[in-house]
């Protein structure tokens, strides 16, 4: 049987036409938000009186740091502390022409050794956690023209 794909955390990324991360951003100061930001403009220095528009962010960022997770990460990621579950490394990836830094997990296969700060990286689907019907997913980070 086939299993329905859902997003692990609804309106944070798009599958159609591409893997993106969405982000939001003020009509009135062009600042942009990734968790999204739907209520209203957290920039100090703004007028206000924008709308909050879902835009999608960058498919390329640089790495900005590393690390290698030794404890189970935390939710959305399954947390049951009766379930196995395996060291991982998360990247802080820089998104230029958005100006922010967006966290997030490395594609199963790539760790630190991998890595190096200033490498160019992409965003791309993967899988959060399955059960009998469902595959939830969320996005990762993999090198440019490195492991698939
Ligand atoms: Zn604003």
């Amino acid at each position: 049987m086939e299993r329905t794909r859902k997003p692990a955390v609804p309106g944070w990324f798009t599958e159609e036409g591409g893997f993106r991360l969405l982000g939001t951003r003020c009509a009135a100061c062009a600042a942009v938000f990734f968790p999204r930001e739907d209520a209203y403009c957290r920039n100090p220095h703004c007028a206000g009186g924008g709308a909050m528009e879902e835009v999608p962010l960058s498919r390329r960022g640089r790495v900005w740091s590393y690390t290698d997770g030794r404890y189970r990460p935390p939710a959305p990621y399954p947390s049951d502390p009766g379930e196995p579950w395996e060291p991982y490394t998360l990247l802080a990836v820089e998104l230029e022409a958005e100006g922010m830094v967006v966290l997030g997990q490395a594609v199963p296969g790539v760790g630190p050794a991998d890595l190096e700060v200033g490498m160019e990286v992409e965003v791309v689907g993967g899988v959060l956690a399955e059960d009998a019907d469902t595959v939830w997913t969320t996005w990762c980070f993999r090198p440019v023209g490195g492991p698939a």
